[in-house]
């Protein structure tokens, strides 16, 4: 399990394997500690949003 900066959700690497950096540790509430990551979810969103002038 790693936590997805984009989804501000925690993810399983291999559901979104394509793109995940680890960037450090978060650390929750509940003393559990998840790897940071960012999924393919984060590219479609700035390939997106480099498309519209907003
Ligand atoms: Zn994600």
């Amino acid at each position: 399990m790693y936590y997805c900066l984009t989804c501000q959700d925690s993810h399983h690497p291999e559901s979104k394997a394509g793109k995940l950096f680890r960037t450090g540790f978060r650390t929750f509430p509940s003393g559990e500690k998840l790897p940071l990551g960012v999924c393919l979810k984060r590219v479609e969103q700035e390939q997106a949003s480099n498309k519209k002038v907003s």
